[in-house]
């Protein structure tokens, strides 16, 4: 149940993430106190253990050789050096309500019609050399990140920049140097969908939130 929330925590400070470990930890006694006295079938429940340490959907960020923006969401942009592709909803969480979910902005940011591309530089930092971003900090602006950051995109970053960084360093390249053709045929054939040149599937219905 994914059902604890704090907003107003900056999740690059070490004492706001213990504020929001301790916060939220009370929340899921709260909750749990909740289900047992008013939920059938909850009467027995209890606690048998929560995360570690508290989820953070967003926080730092680098700028690469390329920043993904909304209208690339919006538009559903292709690039050639396309290594990814993300094709969820900008899962945006309001920080300003005390509830917490979606807070679509200019247009709907909650109706992705489709998918857009993850191109390779938005991998690669500026300024930095030998240096390949993988995950939620790529290189995206707020409502772009808010699709691409979901489980299933960051896997298929994650799995091309794993891939450039092994081939950079089997060609003696820097990865900015690398071929990018070369790194899009290995996606392929360890079965990546690039999708280059395939119709786009339908439109699904979107989920409320993840
Ligand atoms: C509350 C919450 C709910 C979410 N719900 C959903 C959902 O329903 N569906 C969905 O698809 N996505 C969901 N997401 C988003 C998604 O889970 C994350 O955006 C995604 O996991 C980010 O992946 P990542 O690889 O960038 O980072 P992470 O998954 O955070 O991975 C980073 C890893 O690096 C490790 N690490 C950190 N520092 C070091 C170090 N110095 N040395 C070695 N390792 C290190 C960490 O331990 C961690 O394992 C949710 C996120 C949150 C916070």
């Amino acid at each position: 149940m994914n059902a604890t929330f704090l907003n107003y925590v900056d999740g690059t400070n070490v004492y706001d993430l213990t504020r929001a470990e301790i916060e939220c930890r009370r929340q899921a006694v709260q909750l749990t106190g909740f289900l047992k006295r008013h939920v059938p079938g909850f009467e027995k429940a209890y606690i048998t253990r929560s995360a570690p340490h508290i989820g953070v959907r967003e926080s730092r960020r680098f700028i690469g050789d390329y920043y993904l923006t909304y209208e690339d969401f919006l538009q559903e942009a292709k690039f050639k050096d396309v290594i990814a592709r993300s094709g969820f909803y900008a899962d945006i969480h309001d920080p300003k309500a005390t509830g917490g979910m979606h807070a679509p902005g200019k247009g709907d940011a909650s109706k992705s019609r489709g998918d857009f591309d993850v191109p390779y530089r938005a991998l690669l930092p500026q300024g930095i050399e030998g240096l390949i971003l993988s995950g939620r900090c790529i290189s995206a602006a707020h409502e772009a990140q808010a699709s691409l950051r979901v489980t299933g995109p960051v896997m298929a970053i994650g799995q091309a920049a794993g891939t450039a960084a092994a081939m950079a360093v089997q060609a003696g390249v820097a990865p900015r140097q690398l071929a990018i053709k070369d790194l899009q045929e290995r996606l392929i054939e360890q079965g990546a969908d690039l999708h280059q040149g395939v119709p786009l599937a339908p439109i699904p219905t979107p989920r409320q939130h993840a």
